[in-house]
């Protein structure tokens, strides 16, 4: 028992199912949670909702220390906290928010091993008596959230988190888990430098989700999205969907455009007032309104389990967007559909973004001319007068006042002016009489932050526009290896159709008992002579006439199409177990092989065990036993 009376766990599983209240774990939570025990440095990489909290959360109920978390939310600790508490996990929050008796309460707490779990925000660390304390703890575990707060090539940079790094030595290092969603190489090795975390091990996990079908359709025009758009909706009429779109006034228009089709649409972006928003979500939580309209302020924390399709209506500008949007499909591992609408004039809106998020250096310094020629001290002028004189000086820079109060942001950083709003009339206070070439701008990272989303927009394109296997070109993109070799058998590319897997073939009419399913799966293993994995060996028993299929000349075989009442997920399930109950082997390249235990059952020899009848019975529709 620990200082605080809570009765730890005997083994990940017992805490696992008999304090958090979950079956199993999701992929790379295991491994990471086996890893803190052994004292190790991680970093973890997983997609948003796969369950990153638990990875800390479960070992303060195996370690007799305390973990310590360092959270950049506020609302999201209170949150987790609410949840820990309903666990009777002992946890707290120590912020600023509190008085500072009840503050100190709680950091005498830590120091005398009261809680399991501690949340603070970064910037608490600034507090020497913080500081001091935790150091006097027995700190098992320095969880690092939203760890990509570290980094300037992160959407998100927090300065407080670059002090974590020193925190760590001073608290005589500590293993530390440090977690994100975000993926790209960069901001990775900026949270490994940062942190001092040279021999982190690097875990990637979680990315895979095998029941979305990812879908894209390349579009001439506007009219096109929306016949596409409305034929996609119209097959899951009644099924919640998602629309994103990338402007607050496309989302205007496509929800109008929906509605002139007779489909019931709410629509959402944050221009709406908070009211309208929360009535909007809420009676799509409740499933009233099955289609929703949004642009990406829809999404943060929202927790809908059953949305079956989402469409975007134009490109992201980052890969990691989409998949961060798209996966809010199908949570409750429930066939699912992402469908990408791609049209080659997308890239435009991105671009106008990019070009007034980070403007080139003429437009800033055309700006700066612009309010300089005032003279030292406060001046009445805002961004869209400045844009307007320098579109009507006549020197041919045309910019949109977007990228004038960007480039005001920037010479304000640089110390050289400052602006804002008095009375609702706006005012820029010039500071110094710099010249141009004087200018104290950090161009390069301008420049580097504009080539970075150069980038990550063409990997977006390069994604709609390619060729090959959308899932496996996702997760290389993240860093991980697919599971299933370079073809999922389940997206537009690999050459199926959403329908087949959206829409399995009429059950019920399923004649064969137990045995003779699983015989049939073993025995289309043994016929492709161990050269294919659990995806296609269930491609081939669906019946599929994907090109993986018949450039392997799979689909001459006798057992293709032999259980094709079965979907693809099931079929995979089906194989899965087998692997598990070693009547099939896989091998390091996911190669399916038949075991001794398998070729017997197979030829008959031996019956098929009770409990695997059993649990084939209870996934699919089939025919009783043979007994
Ligand atoms: P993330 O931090 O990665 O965005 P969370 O930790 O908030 O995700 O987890 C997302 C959801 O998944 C939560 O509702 C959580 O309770 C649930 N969850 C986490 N691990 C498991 C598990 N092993 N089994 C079932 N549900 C889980
Ligand atoms: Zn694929």
């Amino acid at each position: 028992m620990g200082d605080d009376g809570f009765q730890l766990a005997d083994s990940p599983e017992d805490a696992l199912q008999n304090i958090f209240g979950y079956e199993s774990f999701r992929p790379a939570q295991r491994e990471i949670i086996d890893a803190v025990g052994e004292g190790k440095d991680q970093l973890a990489i997983m997609p948003t909702g796969s369950g990153k909290s638990l990875c800390y959360q479960l070992p303060a109920c195996l370690l007799d220390k305390t973990v310590l978390v360092v959270s950049p939310l506020i609302a999201l600790m209170e949150d987790q906290l609410a949840g820990l508490q309903s666990l009777d996990i002992p946890s707290t929050v120590i912020n600023s928010n509190m008085s500072r008796r009840e503050r100190n309460r709680r950091i005498d707490g830590m120091i005398s091993g009261r809680f399991r779990i501690v949340y603070v925000a970064p910037e608490r660390f600034r507090s020497d008596r913080f500081l001091e304390a935790a150091q006097s703890a027995n700190i098992g575990l320095l969880a690092i959230d939203e760890a990509h707060c570290i980094s300037h090539w992160g959407h998100d940079f927090r300065p407080d988190y670059l002090a974590l790094g020193d925190v760590r030595d001073e608290l005589d290092e500590p293993p530390v888990l440090a977690l994100t969603a975000t993926a790209t190489r960069q901001v990775r090795q900026d949270i490994l430098d940062q942190l001092g975390l040279e021999d982190a091990e690097v875990v990637i996990g979680g990315f895979e989700r095998p029941n979305l079908f990812f879908d894209v359709h390349q579009t001439a025009g506007d009219k096109r999205k929306m016949e596409k758009a409305v034929e996609v909706l119209e097959a899951r009429h009644g099924e919640s969907a998602v629309v994103y779109c990338a402007t607050r006034r496309q989302v205007e228009d496509v929800s109008q455009g929906l509605e002139d089709a007779g489909l019931v649409v709410g629509a959402y972006h944050a221009g709406l007032s908070g009211r309208r928003r929360s009535e909007t979500q809420d009676a799509f939580m409740a499933g009233d309104l099955p289609v929703l309209v949004a642009t990406n302020a829809f999404g943060m924390g929202v927790d809908k389990p059953d949305i079956r399709t989402i469409i975007h209506y134009n490109i992201t500008g980052s890969l990691e967007a989409y998949y961060q949007e798209a996966g809010r499909a199908g949570r409750d591992g429930d066939p699912a559909h992402c469908l990408m609408l791609y049209d080659s004039s997308d890239r435009g809106i991105h671009d106008f973004f990019i070009e007034n998020s980070y403007p080139e250096p003429s437009v800033v310094e055309a700006v700066w001319r612009e309010v300089a020629r005032e003279g030292m001290g406060r001046h009445e002028i805002g961004p869209d007068q400045i844009a307007e004189n320098i579109s009507r000086s006549g020197r041919g820079v045309n910019v949109h006042s977007w990228a004038v109060e960007t480039s005001l942001k920037l010479l304000r950083k640089a110390g050289h002016l400052d602006f804002g709003w008095q009375q609702d009339r706006p005012y820029v206070e010039v500071k110094d009489r710099s010249r141009k070439r004087d200018l104290r701008v950090d161009w390069d990272r301008l420049r580097q932050q504009r080539e970075v989303n150069e980038k990550h927009l063409d990997d977006v394109i390069n994604y709609a526009k390619g060729k090959g296997c959308r899932q496996a070109y996702m997760l290389h993109y993240f860093g991980a290896s697919p599971s299933f070799g370079d073809q999922c058998g389940r997206c537009d590319a690999c050459g199926e159709r959403a329908e087949s897997m959206m829409h399995p073939p009429e059950r019920g009419h399923f004649d064969d008992g137990p045995e003779t399913v699983l015989r049939k799966a073993l025995s289309a293993v043994a016929r492709t002579r161990e050269n294919a994995g659990v995806v296609t060996v269930a491609a081939l028993l669906r019946g599929s006439e994907s090109e993986a299929i018949q450039n392997r000349g799979f689909d001459d075989l006798s057992t293709w199409g032999a259980l094709e009442t079965l979907t693809q997920v099931e079929l995979v399930d089906l194989l899965r177990h087998s692997v598990d109950r070693d009547y099939l082997r896989q091998a390091a390249d996911g190669q399916l092989g038949l075991t001794d235990a398998g070729v017997a059952i197979m030829s008959g020899r031996e019956s098929v065990p009770p409990n695997t009848i059993e649990w084939i019975e209870n996934q699919f529709d089939c025919a009783a036993a043979a007994s």
